[in-house]
């Protein structure tokens, strides 16, 4: 049986782009929105390209931050906060990264801190969980990743702005992609977590999606799995083959 969960693909622009390739990106998203009938997207330029995307995009197509820090303003250099994404028009902010956790050094604690604020604060949260391959190797992958959302699930009082994002770091811009039975099982467990910890409602709504080098060629196996509700994307939701990702359930 098909899910009722809308899904959900996010594209992550990471640290990439110019005002010049990004007007690019969102004129190809503006002409193909037409076909996103059955699909929630959302992209997440670099910050300082926030507010250029939120204007040029028809209105389909939502926007989210990449990151942002725990409390509303202050003496944070370098930081911004949720309220600032809101007051640029974003609806949604990406928390913990791989890249956060692993080359900025944030603890769950802080993650999780972040994810309360930012709901506080009006805005969606796309909370990334996964496991780092020697953690897979050494079969502790389930430990990790509950561990991970559990500190996540400590913060949420409304899971109905909040997507929880598995991303196996060994696949991360590796070119490695988790095959659709890795990613099934893992979702799986995470939907049982929620069952078992928070509640049946939530553990059969909120949506679960996989990220880790997807593209055009193995989105639509991965899509097929029932309990893969869409993409965090990297790399190629820079390409025009990020449309065919958007499309892999339709
Ligand atoms: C990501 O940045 O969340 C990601 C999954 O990247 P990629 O698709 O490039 O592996």
């Amino acid at each position: 049986m098909a899910s009722s969960r809308k899904f959900f693909v996010g594209g992550n622009w990471k640290m990439n782009g110019n005002s010049e390739s990004i007007a690019e990106i969102v004129k190809n998203l503006n002409k193909a929105e037409k076909d996103f009938t059955r699909t929630e997207v959302v992209v997440a330029p670099p910050a300082i390209y926030l507010k250029q995307v939120v204007q040029d995009l028809n209105g389909k197509v939502a926007v989210s931050a990449q990151n942002c820090y725990k409390v509303s303003k202050g003496a944070f250099t370098g930081e911004i906060s949720a309220e600032m994404i809101k007051d640029v028009g974003a609806k949604w902010v990406i928390l913990g990264h791989s890249e956060r956790r692993h080359v900025f050094g944030e603890k769950d604690e802080l993650i999780g801190e972040k994810v309360g604020h930012s709901l506080s604060a009006g805005i969606g949260v796309i909370a990334c969980v996964g496991e780092l391959l020697s953690e897979r190797e050494n079969g502790t992958t389930n430990d990790v990743v509950c561990r991970q959302i559990k500190v996540i699930s400590e913060n949420v009082a409304d899971w109905s702005k909040v997507v929880i994002a598995y991303e196996p770091v060994w696949a991360i811009g590796t070119g490695k992609t988790a095959t659709p039975e890795q990613a099934q099982e893992v979702h799986q467990m995470i939907r049982g977590f929620f069952k078992e910890n928070v509640s049946s409602e939530v553990a059969l709504s909120v949506r679960i999606i996989y990220g880790g080098s997807v593209n055009a060629k193995n989105c639509c196996e991965l899509a097929a799995k029932p309990d893969v509700d869409g993409f965090l994307v990297g790399g190629a939701s820079l390409k025009p083959e990020f449309i065919s990702i958007i499309n892999s359930r339709n």
